[in-house]
């Protein structure tokens, strides 16, 4: 390195106006270039700072903007949750007033199935008479509109306590429905089975006519006029008239012989038979189902009988029953 270079001087000449004096400037050429390099320093210096400083204002503004979009989907989420916070508050009290009603028809409810029972258990029958419960009370508080009174806001607690009392109602109603099923099952079983009783009962006359010319017991034969027993009852009636099953059941024979003449014998449950005589014909076959009431053969005065009439015998096994007391009077 020649320091010499750097030692020398360089004289720089201003010239001013032409009466004014001549300005000389002597500089070293170390001073010269040491002023240029502080000079381009110092511009690409603040240069940098200058381009650093936009772009920490650029990526500053864009964050802001971010954050206000973040802040506005953030109040519209808060505002969502509020509304459905409050819809879920209206559901858990319309809930909570839904189980009160259903409690209210739970017990509707079991005051018909302990009407039911008393049908059901009622063994004698009373001829179908029907026991109806009072009628509820309506509820007449829709017809009003008179409300008011100052705001009281239900708080968090108070809410959480109706959702768990609700949950609670529901669960009680599940348990209760559960029980009122089974009784209801059991009833519908009960009467189920009565109302097979009472199809299978000989209770109704399987004649038009209500004549009853010998009853049941012992009596004088109208043949030998010797005492004998008369297992059945004797009904007049017009030749050709129908003859009804008296309840429901399988026709258990249908046969002809000079006793009894044309007869049926209708079987119906446990050993209880039914027994028509002296027909004119049988309408129906061995084997059929008859229903009570229908008509299984024509009156007559077939085997050994005296006039038109039905001997008409209830059978429990081997033996007879008078029919009379489970016929309706005439
Ligand atoms: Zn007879």
């Amino acid at each position: 390195m020649n320091f010499k270079w750097f030692q020398n001087k360089l004289t720089f000449v201003m010239i001013p106006e032409a009466n004014e004096s001549v300005i000389r400037v002597k500089l070293s050429r170390g001073t010269l270039w040491g002023t240029t390099a502080a000079v381009v320093l110092l511009v690409v210096t603040a240069s940098w700072i200058y381009l650093h400083h936009l772009h920490t204002a650029a990526s500053m503004y864009m964050q802001k903007a971010a954050l206000h979009g973040k802040t506005i989907a953030l109040e519209q989420d808060l505002q969502n949750k509020n509304a459905a916070i409050e819809q879920l508050h209206n559901d858990i009290f319309a809930l909570s007033k839904q189980a009160a009603e259903i409690h209210h028809k739970m017990e509707e409810m079991k005051r018909l199935e302990q009407d039911l029972q008393k049908l059901a258990a009622d063994a004698a029958g009373n001829g179908g008479a029907v026991v109806t419960s009072a009628e509820p009370g309506a509820d007449s508080s829709a017809a009003y509109h008179g409300l008011g009174g100052p705001e009281w806001p239900v708080s968090t607690a108070e809410i959480r306590k109706l959702a768990s009392a609700t949950g609670a109602a529901y669960s009680a109603l599940q348990t209760e429905m559960d029980k009122l099923h089974t009784r209801f099952s059991h009833s519908k079983q009960l009467l189920q089975a009565k109302l097979e009783y009472q199809r299978r009962t000989p209770d109704i006359w399987p004649t038009l006519s209500r004549i009853v010319t010998s009853p049941y017991g012992y009596r004088k034969d109208p043949f030998t006029k010797k005492l004998s027993f008369h297992r059945g009852i004797d009904i007049a009636g017009q030749l050709g008239d129908p003859v009804y099953a008296a309840a429901e059941g399988i026709v258990d024979s249908v046969g002809y012989d000079k006793l009894h003449g044309h007869n049926i014998i209708v079987e119906h449950t446990q050993g209880l038979r039914t027994w028509y005589m002296h027909l004119n014909s049988a309408d129906v076959r061995k084997g059929v189902a008859v229903d009570k009431g229908q008509t299984i053969g024509k009156l007559g005065t077939t085997g050994r009988s005296t006039g038109p009439h039905l001997h008409y015998e209830v059978l429990m096994g081997d033996k007879s029953a008078d029919p009379l007391p489970y016929l309706p009077s005439s």
